[in-house]
């Protein structure tokens, strides 16, 4: 037999921030494997199926990613559907790529279901748009992250550096370096940084201050993720939510 392959985003955490199909093909999944972030509530949905846990948290042990790619191909000549649930959106710092790849390969049918991204979960949490008419009109995703053995590179500096606003993923533990990337690309100091952990979750911690202040802000945070969104839309929700409280 073969079975199909979906890429599914658990999105941010908070179960119910699930779209009606993720939770759809969970109830109906065979097998479920999943990400280290993915929480309890959400795969208690996938009532009947094999769980497997094949989480990469960055700096620990992790599941190989070729292996994971075997795995999927060969969970689909045995289960008529495979459910691979990741954190936020399948499509953004994923390893979507590499798996859409494995199941062509191997002749199995795959697809995508989206998922609410931690970038937009922050950006509710900051009750702040990421565009903003007159401010910024566009929203880069960046992550200074690379794979273990990947070829170090400093493009997603100069992206980061020339975006309106900026969401960084697997930055925080990085943050004095994203500073001074960002700041020797001409940056200003000022400009307004939040950071994000656990969005949408019930430990969810906001931070707020400058680009400057970056290093000292993350190291406010716990070592749950957490996403720093950088820029001046950041800033005019923060004076607005002020005004507000005033
Ligand atoms: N595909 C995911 C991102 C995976 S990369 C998505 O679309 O959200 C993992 C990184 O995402 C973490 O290191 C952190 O930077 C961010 N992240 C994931 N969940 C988060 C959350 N609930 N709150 C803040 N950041 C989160």
């Amino acid at each position: 037999m073969t079975g199909t392959v979906y890429l599914v985003g658990a999105g941010p955490g908070a179960a119910d921030l699930l779209t009606l199909r993720a939770s759809r093909l969970l109830a109906e999944a065979d097998v479920v494997l999943h990400d280290a972030l993915v929480g309890e509530d959400v795969l208690a949905l996938a009532g009947k199926a094999k769980l497997y846990n094949v989480g990469k948290r960055a700096g620990r042990p992790s599941t190989d990613q070729r292996f994971i790619c075997r795995l999927l191909a060969r969970l689909a000549g045995r289960h008529r559907i495979v459910v691979r649930l990741k954190g936020g959106d399948p499509s953004l710092f994923g390893r979507a790529g590499e798996e859409l790849d494995a199941c062509r390969a191997a002749g199995v049918p795959v697809s995508i279901v989206p998922g609410v991204s931690a970038g937009f979960a922050a950006a509710a949490s900051l009750g702040a748009s990421l565009t903003l008419r007159g401010v910024a009109r566009s929203v880069t995703f960046v992550t200074p992250a690379t794979a273990k053995h990947g070829v170090p590179s400093n493009e997603w500096a100069v992206a980061a550096a020339n975006a309106e606003t900026a969401v960084v993923y697997m930055g925080a533990v990085g943050a004095a370096r994203v500073r001074d990337e960002l700041v020797s690309r001409s940056v200003p100091a000022s400009r307004p940084v939040a950071l994000v952990e656990n969005a949408s979750r019930a430990d969810e911690r906001i931070v707020r201050g400058t680009l400057s202040e970056l290093p000292e802000l993350a190291a406010q945070l716990g070592d749950g993720p957490a996403l720093i969104v950088i820029g001046e839309a950041v800033a005019q929700a923060s004076a607005l939510a002020r005004s507000a409280a005033a």
